[in-house]
């Protein structure tokens, strides 16, 4: 028998948190186990991080090896993130949900774009746009209840007019999130363009992804429609050096893009100000490193969301939103442990004391760069004083 003891604020649900909790063989517990402890964890501790915009399987070329899939979603572990909807990869990672010792994954099967509409390899190209429905529902029954689209990206075949348009006339999208809902699937669109987003709220979309062209019209339809938005600050982050890069062949392309990036903590100022459900995203995999959730937290806490506002889009909030229960009394939880409350400061969730994925701390090998390389963790507490004999009142209220 082994017995993990957690001390300090446990916060399984939102506002619901107890002093102390104990891991029987790995069960959560909240009665004290006659057994004394092997190990005393002390910290605030909330639910594995969501992040809700993630490749994993995917590199910048498009899909990945197997074993750098693994490493992406061990490096997103030992972030703290231990549920994550993966926003489309090429390589078709189901085999990985049957690992137990890597985060839990919400796929999104593959990107659907078009041919020199998207970056290369990374989607699913349709040639005619009204395969657009069928390819779906295809997507739909690969899936884990999610379906990607991008909705736009520059058209380049207008040379030096060149901009960001939509992907997918105004009915086929229609008919596309239709087929979606009909499978039983959500549907999120990557839309950094301004003209893309009515097509996708008449269609009936569910989430946008990065929205960075939201006009306050559109975000009032979008609260009204009760779509979430995932603001992507890393992503949106790029978008000067994606402007610098562009600006000499398509100076009407980088213009807009260079105003986004400009405009992006305004956007998620005014996001937030409207009653947006924000949701955690940090857009890993392609172009930006895996494992930064605790930096995209901060950026959305430099745009003016408040911390604590932050902490429930990254934990209770967005698992919910994803349709996962609360944890209870009786899980192998998945458990972020920190030395502070991460809503005194963001940057609490820079540095994990511990993770504990079901219901076991997981061994904590940081990997920095394409291979494997094991850095020492903050260590855990470790104590060997005597417990504190005084009655545990658990203040659970699930
Ligand atoms: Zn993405």
């Amino acid at each position: 028998m082994s017995v993990l003891h957690l001390r300090g604020h446990i916060e399984l649900a939102d506002g619901v948190f107890c002093s102390e909790a104990w891991l029987v063989d790995e069960v959560l517990t909240v009665s004290r186990p006659e057994r004394r402890p092997d190990r005393v964890l002390d910290g605030w501790v909330v639910p594995g991080l969501v992040d809700v915009h993630c490749h994993i399987g995917l590199v910048a070329t498009g899909a990945s090896t197997e074993q750098v899939a693994v490493e992406q979603a061990i490096t997103n572990r030992d972030s703290g993130v231990l549920l994550i909807r993966d926003a489309g990869s090429p390589l078709d990672t189901r085999w990985l949900q049957q690992r137990r010792d890597l985060p839990h994954l919400i796929r999104s099967g593959t990107h659907i774009a078009r041919p020199k509409r998207y970056l290369r390899n990374f989607g699913v190209d349709l040639e005619d746009v009204n395969q657009l429905p069928d390819e779906v529902r295809k997507q739909a029954r690969r899936g884990d209840g999610w379906v990607k689209l991008v909705a736009d990206w520059i058209d380049r075949s207008d040379g030096a007019a060149a901009d960001l348009k939509p992907l997918w006339p105004n009915e086929v999208l229609a008919e596309a999130v239709a087929v979606a809902h009909e499978e039983g699937a959500r549907v999120t669109a990557h839309a950094f363009a301004t003209e893309s987003i009515d097509g996708l709220l008449d269609a009936g979309i569910d989430c946008i992804e990065h929205g960075t062209g939201l006009t306050a019209q559109q975000i009032s339809r979008v609260v009204s429609q009760d779509v979430a938005v995932t603001p992507t600050l890393l992503q949106v982050g790029q978008f000067a050096s994606i402007a610098e890069q562009a600006a000499a062949k398509y100076p009407q392309y980088a213009a807009r893009m260079r105003r986004m990036f400009d405009d992006r903590y305004a956007q998620v100022r005014r996001l937030h100000a409207a009653g947006v459900q924000l949701l955690v995203g940090t857009d890993a995999g392609g172009t930006i490193e895996h494992g930064l959730i605790a930096q995209e937290c901060a950026e959305l806490v430099r745009a003016g969301v408040p911390t604590a506002e932050v902490l429930r889009a990254a934990t209770w909030q967005t698992r919910r939103y994803l349709g996962v229960p609360d944890i209870h009394p009786g899980d192998r939880p998945g458990l972020v442990v920190y030395a502070a409350d991460p809503r005194s400061d963001i940057k609490v969730l820079q540095r994990p004391r511990a993770v504990v994925l079901g219901g076991r701390i997981t061994p904590c090998t940081r990997l920095a760069g394409p291979s494997l390389r094991a850095v020492p963790c903050p260590e855990p507490v470790r104590t060997s004083a005597p417990l504190r004999s005084e009655t545990v009142r658990p203040h659970l209220t699930m």
